[in-house]
């Protein structure tokens, strides 16, 4: 064979090779994706219920191909690479067709499965791995959002969407940013938002409410519209956010990243990640103004409202998927307060306090153990219901002095450890309703 042929032979064989071999998911970024699956599975259902049932598909955005992993319906533009044992998934691959910079959550190719999209750590505005673990457990958190049954059809039936079929409407919605009585009014309510989740127990009662008058203001600014959006947006975007400090707080405990990933060279621990978050909603929340910030505001907003949402209500999250795209409903009980006369708030308040709850329950180790002060709570959560759904005060006051909630209460059959707090509750209540009634006679 001539020499010059036997080189083409060989330039040829080996331009075979390479453009044969298939990709593979770059070895940092399959590190990345191993450790988010790990914090899901060790910590998601600690925080949220259920969460390991929503799917945690992800399509990784590099500079030539984008990987699908932990997809269980693939288009059929994929190609499959084989299983991955690190990833605990099928991984398949095609050509790039988003930007390297992609971070968003949204139903890919029509397959009606809500996928995480995301570049590379470096390529996104996080920039380095342990913030990407972290804000993909934010965008797996929107998968349990889109997951719930009817998700897409509830959020539709806001009406929010003025005829976009695309979703844009959730980022572009014509919110009135530019009125200066509604950016004064933002601002007013996150300063009180952060003084109440900041304010000494003795003091939480009173600043919670000064917080919630403001909140109601700054509604009573908006059409109905206007406030369904920003709802809608602190419920969603905002608890986020909050799942994002909670789930880097809740690695700090007994949790173990892979020796891998610590090994990686831009490492931070989540304690660390968990602090930064926490100090930058709360420094967001007092600096932001609505005029600059538009509709990112709602972040660190809806974020900080679930924590003080943590220590006024903390059964909230059992009733996050329940009473939707309105973190104020969960406010129930503290606005009834506003029903009743000063001279009786203050026993409100004690009974409050008397109830409230304690850090009784280990970040790492749940499902929490009820105690006096949850269940107390829980019964309260489900007395603000119960006022809640009489619309006047008469109707609490009862005639013949028995209520529908004593009843409902007695029927109940409550387990022996919780009946004396619901009887207490029931003796305040009573003894206060009773006293209402004297002294308006
Ligand atoms: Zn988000």
């Amino acid at each position: 064979m001539k020499p010059k042929l036997l080189i083409w032979i060989i330039l040829l064989w080996y331009c075979h090779i390479i453009y044969a071999q298939p990709p593979s998911i770059p070895t940092t970024d399959r590190i990345r994706l191993a450790e988010a699956f790990t914090l899901a599975e060790q910590i998601g259902n600690r925080l949220w219920p259920n969460w390991s049932k929503a799917p945690f598909a992800v399509l990784l955005v590099t500079p030539d191909y984008e990987f699908l992993v932990r997809h269980p319906k693939p288009s059929a533009n994929f190609v499959r690479l084989g299983y991955d044992t690190l990833l605990k998934s099928d991984v398949y691959y095609r050509k790039r067709t988003f930007p390297l910079t992609f971070l968003a959550t949204f139903p890919l190719d029509n397959t009606m499965i809500s996928t995480v999209v995301v570049g590379q750590a470096e390529n996104t505005w996080v920039k380095s791995s342990t913030p990407w673990v972290v804000t993909l457990l934010h965008e797996h958190f929107h998968q349990l959002q889109d997951a719930q049954s009817n998700a897409f059809a509830e959020v539709n039936a806001l009406n929010l969407s003025h005829g976009d079929q695309t979703g844009m409407w959730m980022l572009n919605y014509a919110f009135p940013y530019d009125r200066k009585e509604v950016q004064d009014q933002f601002a007013l309510m996150s300063r009180l938002l952060a003084d109440a989740i900041n304010s000494p127990k003795d003091e939480r009662a009173k600043k919670v409410r000064e917080y919630l008058a403001a909140r109601r203001n700054f509604q009573s600014l908006l059409s109905p519209d206007d406030y369904k959006y920003f709802s809608f947006q602190f419920w969603k975007e905002g608890i986020a956010r909050y799942t994002e400090y909670q789930i880097a707080r809740m690695a700090t405990g007994k949790y173990q990243p892979s020796r891998d990933f610590v090994a990686l060279k831009d490492y931070r621990s989540f304690a660390d990640v968990a602090k930064a978050t926490y100090d930058g909603i709360f420094k967001q929340l007092v600096n932001q103004k609505l005029a600059e910030s538009k509709r990112e505001v709602v972040y660190s907003f809806g974020a900080a409202e679930g924590l003080l949402l943590d220590v006024t209500n903390p059964g909230w999250k059992k009733r996050y998927f329940v009473d939707k795209f309105d973190l104020g409903k969960f406010y129930a009980f503290y606005t009834k307060l506003e029903l009743y006369p000063s001279a009786h708030c203050c026993r409100f308040v004690r009974l409050l306090n008397l109830c409230e709850f304690e850090e009784t329950f280990e970040s790492d180790d749940l499902d929490p153990p009820y105690t006096k002060q949850s269940i107390a709570n829980e019964q309260l959560l489900r007395l603000g219901e119960e006022t809640n759904e009489h619309t006047s005060l008469d109707h609490i006051r009862f005639a013949d002095g028995r209520s529908d909630f004593t009843r409902r209460i007695d029927l109940e059959r409550l387990r022996n450890r919780q009946r004396f707090i619901v009887s207490a509750i029931s003796e305040h209540f009573f003894e206060l309703t009773g006293s209402i009634e004297a002294s308006q006679r």
